[in-house]
């Protein structure tokens, strides 16, 4: 039976009271070594020899999850396939940007139930959300692979915004100053458009920079293509983001999938100016990444640079996203293709 509690998602406090360490150092050295991304209690060369046949003996393996597969882009773009402890699986993805940033997009759920059309991770359907330590060896083992991460965004498989408890506590756990100690400002959660969960960060935080994926601005398209817009619709999503920036005093991120024959002519351009100006907001540009089994098609260079002329003449800062990760599918709405939730088999 794979056991509930897994080290890789818990303080050394958590860890103390878990294994009844009367002396908390023991604890922290544990930590230490699992904020190193170390895989396995044998490299935990500190502890006593019996300490660490201890807890292989009562864990198995210090995580939880095992890749099972991994695929690396030309662009240096990593992808991992994570098996979980039930069979299942999710994807992560490590983005290098020319500027040396290397961005861990991470999943929060397993396949995700918002239902966007143009992602791919929506086809998988909605499994389970994932506990904080499955979160954060996605984290761990792209530390692993690739020595150091900068950034982390919650842009992979799942609506973050839906399993908000396991995601906060990945993140208390990224910005502990006495482990990972990664700025709340590098860390981004990107959501759909689920308000009480903007609010809850609003009102209780952390306050960590807010992506939100809107695509379009036309009320019925978003409808079509975001069934979100159908419980919560952009005006009441304005009005979310608002009180988010009042609460932050940061800039919002605003995704927008470009999709060629959806949502790519200038007049879907001026309407998602209109619906942005009033934020302290910019603008990503993300042309739509191909994936099978949809009838969307994949912007021309021209439509994009048609899409953007539009924006900044109405004075909107826009940033034109870099396709990253797309030889192995792991751009932006590609995370899953390669997945059978819940199958170990693959
Ligand atoms: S775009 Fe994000 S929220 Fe929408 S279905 Fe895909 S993973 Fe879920």
């Amino acid at each position: 039976m794979p056991k509930e509690v897994y080290l890789s998602g818990l303080f050394p406090q958590e860890i103390s009271e878990l294994l009844g360490y009367e002396k908390r150092w023991r604890a922290d050295q544990i930590y230490s070594w699992i904020v190193k991304a170390r895989p396995d209690f044998s490299s935990m060369s500190n502890l006593p020899a019996c300490e660490r046949e201890d807890l292989r003996l009562r864990f198995g393996d210090l995580r939880s999850s095992r890749i099972a597969s991994e695929l690396e882009d030309p662009d240096g773009s990593l992808k991992l396939q994570i098996r979980l402890r039930d069979g299942s699986a999710v994807e992560c993805v490590l983005l290098e940007d020319i500027e040396g940033r290397k961005t861990a997009c991470l999943s929060s759920q397993v396949g995700c139930p918002m239902g966007c059309t143009f992602c791919r991770t929506s086809q998988l359907g909605f499994l389970r959300d994932l506990g904080p330590d499955e979160i954060m060896e996605q984290f761990y083992f792209l530390k692993e692979k690739r020595g150091f991460v900068s950034n982390v965004v919650f842009m992979g498989m799942g609506e973050p915004m839906l399993n908000l408890p396991a995601v906060r506590k990945a993140i208390a756990l990224l910005s502990d100053p006495k482990g990972i100690g990664m700025s709340l400002r590098k860390i981004t959660i990107s959501t759909s458009g689920v308000v009480p969960g903007i609010l809850d960060l609003a009102a209780s935080g952390p306050k960590v920079r807010l992506a939100v994926s809107l695509t379009v601005a036309d009320p019925e398209l978003r409808s079509a293509m975001m069934p979100v817009n159908r419980r919560w619709n952009l005006a009441v999503l304005k009005e979310a983001l608002l009180a988010y920036q009042e609460a932050t005093g940061e800039r919002i991120t605003v995704e927008a999938v470009i999709i060629g024959n959806k949502n790519a002519g200038k007049e879907h351009a001026k309407i998602l100016a209109d619906w942005v100006r009033p934020l302290k907001a910019q603008v990503n540009i993300i042309p739509w990444n191909q994936v099978p089994g949809t009838d969307n098609t994949a912007p021309s260079a021209a439509q994009i640079s048609a899409f953007v002329d539009t924006l900044e003449a109405q004075d909107i800062t826009v940033v034109k996203r870099m396709s990253r990760g797309r030889g192995v599918m792991g751009a932006c709405g590609q995370l899953g293709d390669t997945l059978k939730l819940g199958n170990p088999s693959t």
